[in-house]
């Protein structure tokens, strides 16, 4: 789900690190780089130590700054200014439960895919 904001390049996601050419899905703190979900399957299959990485998700909102919470009620991760913004914004939404989000290793977690072998 990529979001097309056509002028100003400003609120456009970040892109991948590696191919530059995709939107960002994950943060790897090993490797301060942010990958798009080919790079980081590529970059992180590629050896034993580099599948140990711990990455976390990029904010769905913003898409420019890793996760930080995930919000139940939304199912968004969220980073930090994201999730103030937004559960600020009404009485409802303040209501949210939020859970921090945990780094990851090996596979990207998600819908169970057959190219991941755990
Ligand atoms: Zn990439
Ligand atoms: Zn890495
Ligand atoms: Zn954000
Ligand atoms: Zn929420």
């Amino acid at each position: 789900m990529l979001k097309q904001k056509s002028g100003g390049g400003e609120s456009w996601a970040r892109v991948c690190d590696k191919c530059r050419a995709a939107a960002c899905a994950v943060y790897c703190r090993a490797d301060s780089a942010y990958l798009c979900a080919g790079c980081d399957a590529r970059v992180h299959a590629a050896n034993h130590l580099a599948s140990r990485h711990e990455r976390v998700r990029v904010c769905e909102e913003c898409e420019r700054a890793p996760a930080a919470l995930l919000c139940k009620a939304d199912a968004a991760s969220l980073c930090t200014a994201c999730d103030a913004d937004i559960h600020s914004a009404n009485p409802l939404a303040r209501r949210h439960q939020r859970v921090p989000v945990l780094p990851f290793s090996g596979c990207l977690p998600g819908p169970p895919s057959r190219a991941c072998s755990r």
